[in-house]
């Protein structure tokens, strides 16, 4: 598994995991850091402003925290 190239972002409304793969490019084909977005930036699935995001440790899930095992 490769070290993310960004730290990712989770939409808080609608779970949009905003990551390598479907971050913004720059010129370069390398993906934007999520805090280097334009400010106008939002969300592409429910269009919320990026303060409905949060940083995000895990992949492709959202950061709760898991129930204990039975
Ligand atoms: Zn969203």
């Amino acid at each position: 598994m490769e070290k993310p190239l960004i730290q990712p972002y989770i939409c808080a409304v609608c779970n949009y995991l905003y990551d390598d793969e479907s971050a913004e490019k720059d010129h370069n084909n390398a993906p934007i850091p999520f805090t280097q977005l334009p400010e106008e930036w939002r969300c592409p699935i429910c269009g919320v402003s990026q303060d409905q995001f949060t940083i995000t440790t895990s992949d492709r899930t959202p950061d709760v925290p898991e129930l204990p095992n039975k």
